[in-house]
């Protein structure tokens, strides 16, 4: 019997690996079909990307761009919605079968929420879901028969070479960085980097904010977060080393002294087609790594004195509560205002310091702990620019 077509709803499909995801789905219509497109406020990009796609339903979260949305695409006999609500409805449909949560941020949160308490699985590209509320979502999914798939390089190498093994084996989670544009910079020279320095990422081509939280390194601290939430390791069994290529996605060390690595092009593809497959290889996912091209790959030890927003992945899970949510807000804030140009680099790492100092804590938060501490965290980083 041939299988239907796994109905997909991709939030934040006019992204990076929105957009990418889409061209996986484009490509294999056996395999794939796009039951529900999503975006931020990209109207004009959401209505060409839909009257290519033909979803059942688009939806922007930006309620003042509704009627754009609804008078392009309904005569297609293609829905529309609008809304952080709509977003989170659109992803319980009947014609959804996994949700690809590639919005970025915050965001991320409400509709992965809504996703695993209607039991969708997810390929899941939006970290700071887990980063911000990450043993909340892993009580939900307790409960739910939601699964979810990596989509972050690093972490799905890591899914990939956990497969087979038994967790006692396991000694460590080694999650390689790229070390960003100023890896070899002085700590003079990266106090004065502009916006344009740091969003010149030497490996791979993403979304603005990734790309500065890649550059400050926040991104392997938010990336340590989310690998403890999704394969349960302590935060001392994950190391983060800098591996300038970007060949090697992560490795995992075993107890008998083995190491076992998974490596490819930096091209999110595969990570991407890996989740949509929960698993499954695709054939041709991404362009094949021919290995003497890169004779050389080095390892080198992260330098938290150049870039300390690394440590702070350690004192969130070591605080617990809703101090990673606090993070989270305040460099959401901080990295916009030092794209706008309103802020310096270093002032990236003071911000959330302060934010961190100031909120109050909350152990247990609740769903509506998380939203009051983001809000909190988000109107007193803005009053430090
Ligand atoms: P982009 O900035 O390229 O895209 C973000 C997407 O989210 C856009 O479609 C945007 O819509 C949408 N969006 C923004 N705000 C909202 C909102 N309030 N509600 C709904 N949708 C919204 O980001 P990336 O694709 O680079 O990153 C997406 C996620 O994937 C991030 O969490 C990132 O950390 C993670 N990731 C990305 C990688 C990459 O290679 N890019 C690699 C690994 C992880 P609009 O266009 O309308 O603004
Ligand atoms: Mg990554």
């Amino acid at each position: 019997m041939v299988k239907a077509p796994k109905n997909i709803a991709v939030i934040g499909a006019t992204g990076s690996i929105g957009t990418q995801t889409l061209e996986i789905i484009d490509s294999h219509p056996e395999l794939y079909r796009v039951t529900v497109m999503a975006a931020g406020s990209k109207v004009d990009k959401l209505i060409e990307l839909a009257r290519h796609h033909r979803p059942s339903l688009a939806v922007i979260a930006d309620v003042t761009k509704y009627n754009a949305l609804r008078d392009a695409l309904e005569p297609l006999g293609i829905e529309t919605a609008a809304g952080e609500h709509a977003l989170c409805d659109a992803v319980c449909r009947d014609d959804v079968d996994m949700v690809v949560t590639a919005t970025v941020g915050y965001s991320g949160l409400a509709p992965t929420i809504a996703a695993i308490k209607s039991g969708k699985d997810i390929a899941l590209a939006n970290k700071e879901t887990l980063v911000v509320a990450g043993k909340y979502i892993t009580s939900l999914l307790e409960k739910s028969n939601s699964q979810i798939y990596p989509v972050d390089s690093e972490h799905s190498a890591i899914y990939q070479c956990l497969e087979g093994e038994k967790r006692e084996n396991v000694k460590k989670l080694i999650i390689t960085a790229s070390g960003g544009p100023f890896r070899t910079w002085t700590a003079d020279r990266i106090a004065k980097a502009t916006a344009s320095d740091a969003l010149r990422h030497p490996n791979w081509s993403m979304g603005a904010k990734i790309t500065i939280d890649s550059a400050t390194m926040m991104n392997k601290a938010f990336e340590i977060i989310e690998a403890k939430w999704l394969f349960g390791f302590e935060a001392d069994e994950i190391e983060a080393v800098v591996h300038p290529q970007s060949i090697v996605h992560s490795m995992v060390e075993f107890n008998d002294g083995a190491i076992k690595a998974q490596l490819g092009l930096p091209d999110m593809k595969l990570p991407i087609a890996y989740a949509l497959g929960e698993g499954k290889r695709l054939k041709g996912a991404e362009k094949p790594l021919s290995i003497t091209d890169f004779a050389t790959l080095t390892f080198e030890r992260p330098d938290a004195g150049r870039f300390p927003c690394l440590s702070l992945a350690h004192e969130a899970l070591t605080r617990g509560g809703n101090s990673a949510c606090v993070i989270n807000a305040a460099n959401e804030i901080a990295v916009a205002e030092f794209l706008a140009g309103n802020i310096g680099f270093n002032d990236i790492y003071k911000i959330i310091e302060k934010t961190l100092s100031e909120i109050t804590f909350i152990e247990n938060p609740d769903y509506q702990d998380f939203v009051t501490t983001n809000n909190e965290a988000r109107v007193f980083a803005s009053s430090l620019c």
